[in-house]
């Protein structure tokens, strides 16, 4: 029996073999996967990655790729998605105004929060226009001015990578700008606290934040969304650093950084993830040369042999 049988045989997932997960990513670019699976049940993820790592196979889990570069030589291993009917429902209990919704983690961030506002439910708004699934959005507490996923979060389920399900209370996981104590995991499902609200009065706070995010960020051009996270113990942002080393526009091969938004850095056609990893790179270092500050990348880097 090969490696890759004793692996997947008889268990209730679909693979791809050389799965091309660049082109799944916003970024659009990168390389391929040695094996993708799909897992069609808590059950059979949970079965897959006590095989994984009885075989010390690497795993790595995808949501939407809206946070995500892939190298161009592609990853080793395997990599999960949580695509399937059962990782993508949403469930709800209402006791008086407070509503306690059941969410699978592959469940896509815009309609979820479309979703919350047609039924009247405050809480999620925060959200409005930022891409990716909800395991996607726990692992980054993914954010903004408006605020953090983990305002929202109760409970956090998750197969870990002995594949047992655990469970935990978000308020124990101190989560906190774009981190948190959740240790390594795959994030199976949450438990989001919404309150009941004036359908119109949701439909309309997610409308003025997106339309907001949609003047001051590039969101129809490729990319991770913020190249580099805020610096910690100053107030100044990465994107007003990166503009006041004059490097909006600055560009390698297909990479550049966009004009509209200097923490963005955008793929144009045939750029390749060396482009924006070596731009990444670059603007570290020009940013450090000007301000003393070095910044901390933000988007997640996957490489062939380098452990996620
Ligand atoms: C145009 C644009 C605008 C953006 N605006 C914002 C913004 O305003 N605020 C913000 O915070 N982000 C923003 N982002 C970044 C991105 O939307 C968030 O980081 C989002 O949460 C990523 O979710 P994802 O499912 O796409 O994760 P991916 O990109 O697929 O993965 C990101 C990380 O999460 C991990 N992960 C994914 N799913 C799971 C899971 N089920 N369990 C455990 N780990 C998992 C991955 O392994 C990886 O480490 C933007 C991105 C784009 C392209």
């Amino acid at each position: 029996m090969t490696a890759r049988s004793s692996l997947v045989g008889d268990l209730d997932l679909d693979v791809t073999l050389d799965a091309p997960i660049g082109a799944m990513t916003w970024y659009g670019i990168g390389g391929r996967a040695d094996m993708l699976v799909s897992p069609r049940s808590a059950e059979a993820l949970e079965l897959f990655i006590r095989r994984c790592q009885s075989e010390e196979m690497p795993v790595r889990v995808l949501g939407g790729g809206a946070n995500l570069l892939v190298d161009d030589a592609g990853v080793d291993g395997v990599v999960i998605r949580l695509d399937h009917e059962h990782f993508r429902s949403t469930a709800f209990n209402a006791v008086g105004d407070v509503t306690a919704a059941r969410v699978a983690a592959g469940v896509d961030l815009f309609r979820l929060v479309q979703d919350m506002s047609r039924r009247g439910l405050a809480g999620l708004e925060m959200m409005a226009g930022i891409p990716g699934t909800v395991g996607g959005a726990v692992r980054m507490n993914a954010g903004g001015s408006w605020g953090a996923f983990s305002d929202a979060l109760d409970t956090i389920t998750a197969v870990d990578f002995d594949g047992e399900l655990r469970s935990w209370k978000a308020a124990d996981l101190y989560f906190q700008y774009r981190r948190s104590d959740l240790p390594p995991c795959i994030v199976t499902e949450v438990i989001l606290t919404l309150h009941e609200a004036d359908p119109v009065e949701v439909r309309d706070k997610v409308k003025q934040i997106f339309q907001h995010k949609r003047a001051s960020q590039p969101m129809a051009d490729h990319s991770a969304g913020c190249a580099f996270r805020n610096p910690e113990g100053t107030t100044q942002s990465a994107g007003r650093l990166i503009d006041e080393t004059g490097l909006k526009g600055h560009s390698i091969g297909g990479a550049v950084v966009s004009d509209q938004h200097a923490n963005f850095i955008v793929a144009q056609p045939g750029a390749s993830s060396t482009d924006i990893r070596k731009l990444i790179d670059d603007v570290q270092a020009r940013v450090a040369a000007v301000h003393g500050i070095t910044l901390e990348p933000e988007v997640v880097i996957w490489q062939r042999g380098v452990r996620p």
